[in-house]
């Protein structure tokens, strides 16, 4: 590899995670928002349509965490090349099983991290300088995904800098966490519910946060703190008991 100085690496990456956001937010809000937006109205979470300014409030959140996350990018890169990291190309390093399994053991693991962040970032003495950015907008767009405080987006960082020193992955599965953890909030936060009637109750349905299962905490604050799987808000008492209850109201309107 071509060594460029640290800077180079933090703004190829800050173009690249922008790019990704521009692109999967910005094209969930155009396909949803501008373009089908009546052919999804029966599944529609909003009560009224988004504010321009709260979009471009969105936005300019998540340029600066943008800032933030490819300077993690940066570190965990230098890491690599000074050999520090647990970070391999190799996939048969472990065995064709490792790449899948340390995948599905690293969505889990954030999902932890980030469920017990977010009920810290909600302390009353904590919120407005960790998290109001994010809830700024009320009920989410696309656009909202992104959208953290300074201090939120280096804390959310610090996961991924701190997973490529303790847990061997091949590169490949650390890019599929970046996409699935892009696309999976993005879809959190589309402001549209996707999946059928039955997938609160569905035996594997039930485990997993969706646009509506998170809409309820934007608006509520004080259940779904989850990221990926409801297990932690079910385990600890967070899970809103009228969810699968609004579920029904809301596809049956
Ligand atoms: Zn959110
Ligand atoms: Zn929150």
């Amino acid at each position: 590899m071509t060594d460029h100085s640290f800077w180079f690496y933090w703004f190829v990456f800050f173009g690249v995670i922008l790019g990704r956001y521009l692109l999967i937010a910005g094209g969930a809000y155009w396909c949803f928002y501008l373009v089908f937006g009546k052919s999804f109205a029966q599944r529609r979470l909003r009560l009224k349509p988004p504010l321009r300014e709260s979009i471009q409030r969105d936005v300019e959140l998540s340029v600066l965490s943008a800032a933030v996350f490819a300077l993690g990018a940066a570190i965990i890169l230098f890491g690599y090349k000074s050999g520090v990291t647990l970070l391999y190309v190799d996939l048969h390093k472990y065995g064709l099983w490792y790449p899948g399994a340390s995948f599905a053991a690293v969505l889990i693991l954030q999902d932890v991290y980030f469920y017990f962040i977010h009920r810290v970032f909600h302390h009353p003495l904590l919120f407005k300088w960790l998290h109001r950015g994010h809830h700024r907008s009320g009920d989410p767009t696309p656009w909202t995904s992104f959208a953290f405080d300074l201090p939120e987006a280096i804390i959310q960082a610090l996961f991924l800098v701190g997973v490529v020193f303790i847990v061997p992955l091949p590169f490949i599965t650390l890019v599929a966490v970046l996409m699935t953890m892009t696309v999976w909030t993005v879809l959190n936060h589309l402001g549209f519910e996707l999946f059928p009637a039955s997938f609160p109750r569905h035996w594997l349905g039930q485990w997993f946060i969706g646009p509506t299962h998170h809409s309820i905490h934007h608006r509520q604050y004080r259940v779904h703190y989850g990221l990926y799987f409801t297990l932690w808000d079910k385990l600890l008492g967070t899970h809103d008991p009228n969810y699968e209850t609004e579920f029904d109201t809301l596809l049956r309107r």
